[in-house]
């Protein structure tokens, strides 16, 4: 009797979980989307030159984005800054239609979230107060290092800090691990870089065009350098965009919009144009 109960039970969540999944995409369909004439976007506008605030508005090159894909479908484009650990979720949930910012694919997000094709490439970079050397990743030894939360520099200097498990489960030294260094995490990069000017953190680990940006903007005082690892190679990774997992309908918009920009050379002209809208 308590197996066919827990069956039962299993049966039921199932299905509510399956019931959750498909109303996300269903809530924000293409059709759903014309109907209610406004295509929301989650951002966090803290990542020049892919979004920050100009005048008070988010703007960037996911938003110039965000826009044409608004314009295609023919809808309103509503934008809401939240805090960039906040943004998976709520496209998960069918909150956000989809979300922009600067968003690298990965598996672990793919499990939550269907991506669009990638519009631009990065990799991370390391910010440091400009007089200090830096070679490679094992030069952040001892260091307290400043990441923005839930972002992939935060996996990726966690792992090395802490110790992570490999694809086989097995348990794998870190190369920062017992060096001494430690991670503190920030809802923004900027929040980051202020706490390594005032000497709270030693270093920052964010993408490359928001770490060159707070470079440019630090009157000479910070530098920003790509992590590479012992062995010279560095972390690749491609942004896209993300809808609700099964969001087939609003996927083939986006993903038509983003082959046209790539296409026509727009996405570097927006690149181009907001890393000289963003400079200080
Ligand atoms: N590309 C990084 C990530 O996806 C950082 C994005 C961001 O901070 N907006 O985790």
């Amino acid at each position: 009797m308590k197996k066919i109960i827990a069956l039962l039970l299993t049966v039921v969540l199932c299905t509510a979980v399956l019931a959750s999944c498909s109303s996300a995409a269903e809530k924000q369909s293409l059709e759903a989307i014309k109907e209610k004439g406004e295509l929301v976007v989650y951002t966090n506008a803290e990542f020049p030159p892919f979004e920050y605030l100009a005048n008070g508005e988010p703007a960037g090159v996911d938003m110039d984005i965000a826009k044409a894909i608004a314009d295609e479908i023919g809808v309103e484009l509503k934008v809401e800054n939240v805090k960039f650990d906040t943004i998976i979720s709520s496209v998960q949930s069918g909150k956000a239609a989809m979300g922009a910012a600067g968003i690298t694919v990965t598996e672990e997000r793919k499990e939550s979230v269907d991506f669009s094709i990638s519009y631009t490439t990065s990799t991370q970079y390391v910010i440091l107060h400009a007089d200090v050397e830096f070679a490679n990743i094992t030069s952040l030894k001892g260091m307290n290092i400043g990441v923005q939360l839930g972002t992939t520099g935060d996996f990726i200097i966690s792992d090395e800090v802490n110790g992570y498990s490999d694809d086989d489960g097995n348990a794998v030294k870190g190369v920062l691990q017992d060096t001494g260094a430690s991670v503190t995490t920030y809802n923004n990069a900027n929040l980051a870089a202020e706490a390594l000017k005032s000497g709270k953190i030693q270093a920052v680990v964010v993408d490359k065009l928001p770490a060159e940006l707070i470079a440019k903007n630090s009157e000479g005082k910070l530098k920003a350098i790509e992590l590479v690892y012992e062995d010279g190679s560095n972390t690749a990774e491609s942004y896209a965009i993300c809808v609700a997992k099964g969001n087939t309908t609003l996927l083939e918009v986006i993903d038509k919009v983003i082959k046209d920009l790539l296409d026509s050379g727009k996405i570097d002209e927006y690149i181009v144009t907001h890393t000289t809208n963003a400079l200080a």
